[in-house]
């Protein structure tokens, strides 16, 4: 097995009313939760999945989630705490396009960049109730071009430096580091399988369970393109966790993430 290591970079927070967040079951009422992610260090190379979120777009597109982002929660300065600039980074895979995802995408124009071949077209051409999701297109001046945003890019993107190269299905990206086709939360989302010498293997819903008690009882959160599909993706990755003995994360669980290893702390 490789000798991966995995970096959670926190990313500051943000809040929701917990019917968005827990999808026809609540309580309502606000909660902050967190956003990060995840550097996975491995011998074939680092790769970064998702970029947290641009604190001004949220200012902007979404105030309403109220954002909390220090210097260090910015994806260069989350790097930085661990000795890290944007350009050691070799690849970014998004595991979909939201905007709490895709941020600090901007940052990487040089890396190889990877999503599912749906979620490019599906941001490009969105359903009216996913706008507010797929709401910062700074990651793809071709995505920006067909929404009419061009005014989110950044001075020196392209054509050529947003250009993905488009997945299907589970796919390993390098030994034991594997993308497991997780769709619902959006049309092309993925969670993350990451397997390691001397530890348990890590298994990271990313959006497919926001918390545990999402995971627990088969909760979408309020954001979805098919919560049939989200369910029965729910009900893989635990077949998964019990097939591999995996620790699972979740994506948005504020009581979850104060007990996960961020910073220079790493699994592996
Ligand atoms: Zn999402």
């Amino acid at each position: 097995m490789p000798d991966n290591k995995v970096y959670l970079l926190d990313g500051g927070t943000l809040v929701l009313d917990g019917f968005h967040i827990w999808w026809n079951k609540g309580p309502g009422g606000e909660v902050r939760f967190p956003v990060y992610s995840v550097l996975v260090e491995t011998p074939k190379g680092r790769f970064l999945v998702d970029t947290g979120f641009d604190y001004d777009h949220v200012q902007r597109a979404l105030a309403f989630e109220k954002p909390q982002q220090t210097q260090q929660q910015t994806i260069p300065g989350a790097l930085k705490l661990l000795g890290l600039e944007p350009k050691d980074i070799d690849v970014v895979f998004n595991s979909h396009f939201h905007f709490d995802h895709v941020g600090g995408n901007k940052f990487f124009p040089h890396a190889k960049k990877i999503c599912h071949k749906q979620e490019l077209p599906q941001a490009a051409d969105c359903e009216v109730f996913e706008a507010l999701g797929y709401s910062d297109l700074g990651f793809s001046t071709e995505v920006a071009e067909a929404r009419g945003a061009t005014d989110q890019l950044t001075a020196g993107q392209t054509a050529a430096n947003t250009k993905y190269d488009l997945i299907e299905g589970d796919v390993e990206l390098a030994p034991g580091v594997k993308l497991i086709y997780t769709p619902g939360h959006t049309i092309g989302h993925y969670s993350l399988l990451v397997e390691f010498d001397n530890r348990r293997p890590l298994l990271l819903t990313l959006d497919a369970a926001y918390t545990k008690k999402s995971y627990d009882h088969d909760i979408n959160a309020g954001f979805h393109i098919d919560p049939v599909a989200g369910v029965r993706s729910m009900r893989r990755l635990k077949q998964i966790e019990a097939d591999l003995d995996a620790e699972v994360l979740f994506s948005h669980d504020p009581e979850s993430f104060a007990n996960y290893r961020t910073g220079v702390n790493f699994y592996g």
